[in-house]
């Protein structure tokens, strides 16, 4: 089983950033201890009590202090019975991640994901990151001498406004520090964010769809030609490095989801805590999680299916396909599924749907025309 817990604090809010976050953190000290109470109060929610990966996203996990840390761990551990192998990740911010820090950190987790997105200084003033460039550079082998060999890196292409030749340089730098996992996003302007307001009063143009599309080219090359496996469009691991937690979520397996703004998933339904930390803190004062539930049906979970396993090299299974919807997947889908392979996109092979190279670049998508009522 799956446990994923949202840390919703930052020091600063990036400019192209809408995820659920606070930077106010007086509160942290209560919002953990309602953290914790909720891991007690939900235990129940996963089929079983072990867990294969634990997750802390945010937000920026890399801010708990070791207290914090200690007594999420003490909460967990009452309730579940942690592999010895566990995956255990938290997603961390270079200039969070000095000696002190990793050395602590080391001794609950085994795995970090750091939010670099670029190493060139100017890019990360413009989105407003809280770490320098020569962070960036330093934080991954103060993390190996940390004792951290798993170890994964973000960072985001498609970037406006600035010399193309700074997306090559980037991967340049990543590949260079040679990291088992790499995951890139495309840059998108959302309404609610810094960059969203600029856009709309003028002061920022969003890239060309060419100019992502050109930089997710040159990142499959550089990677795949590093010996990296683009095994997830966004996400490529050196062998046997793949993330275990996130392909979880694409393999559809049941999650726990702690904190505010956090998901859960338990097969037949999904539920969505508040994302709003001072609602979640005075509901769980008095023992409810504020949280809606969302029932799925079968077309919503092959919709869902869709969604995320044609992201994956593994694609879809026909047959998985064909017992959630109770009717013949392809047959339901036979004209639009022809027209989808004669765009050269997507490919049915061995009992598989799944996306060819140039299909990947138009993933949600071909997704969405495959979708069912
Ligand atoms: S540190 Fe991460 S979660 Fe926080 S604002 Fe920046 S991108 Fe968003």
């Amino acid at each position: 089983m799956h446990l994923y817990l949202h840390i919703p604090f930052c020091k600063q809010a990036c400019h192209y950033c809408d995820f659920h976050f606070s930077t106010n953190q007086t509160f942290k000290a209560e919002l953990v201890a309602a953290m914790a109470h909720e891991i007690a109060l939900r235990a129940d929610y996963l089929p079983a009590r072990r867990l294969e990966t634990i997750y802390f996203g945010g937000g920026t996990p890399s801010l708990l202090t070791e207290a914090e840390l200690a007594q999420l761990f003490e909460a967990i551990h009452q309730q579940f019975t942690v592999a010895p192998d566990a995956e255990i990740t938290l997603e961390a911010n270079p200039d969070d991640l000095v000696p002190d820090k990793l050395a602590m950190l080391r001794r609950y987790v085994n795995r970090l994901s750091v939010g670099i997105q670029t190493f060139d200084e100017a890019t990360l003033r413009w989105m407003n990151r809280a770490h320098t460039a020569v962070e960036a550079e330093q934080c991954v082998r103060l993390a190996r001498d940390a004792g951290f060999d798993n170890l994964s890196i973000d960072l985001i292409y498609g970037i406006p406004n600035r010399p193309d030749n700074l997306w090559q340089a980037d991967l340049e730098r990543a590949l260079a520090l040679d990291v088992p996992h790499l995951s890139a996003y495309s840059l998108t302007i959302e309404p609610d964010t810094a960059f969203g307001r600029w856009q709309q009063k003028g002061r920022l143009q969003p890239a060309e769809d060419s100019l992502a599309a050109d930089h997710f080219e040159q990142l499959v090359k550089a990677l795949t030609g590093a010996g990296y496996d683009h095994y997830e469009i966004s996400n490529f691991a050196k062998p046997g490095c793949y993330a275990r937690h996130n392909s979880a979520y694409w393999q559809r397996r049941p999650y726990l989801g702690v904190g505010p703004a956090a998901h859960s998933y338990n097969g037949p339904s999904r539920q969505y805590n508040v994302a709003h930390n001072p609602r979640y803190i005075a509901g769980l004062g008095s023992g409810q999680i504020p949280a809606e539930r969302e029932e799925l049906t079968p077309a919503d979970q092959v919709n869902e299916y869709l969604l995320t396993g044609l992201r994956t090299k593994w694609g879809c299974r026909i047959d998985d396909l064909n017992q959630m919807l109770g009717r013949d997947f392809l047959a339901a889908n036979r004209l639009i599924i022809g027209k989808l392979q004669n765009n050269g996109w997507l490919l049915i092979d061995s009992g598989v749907v799944r996306l060819t190279e140039s299909g990947k670049l138009f993933a949600d998508r071909v997704a969405a025309e495959l979708f069912v009522d």
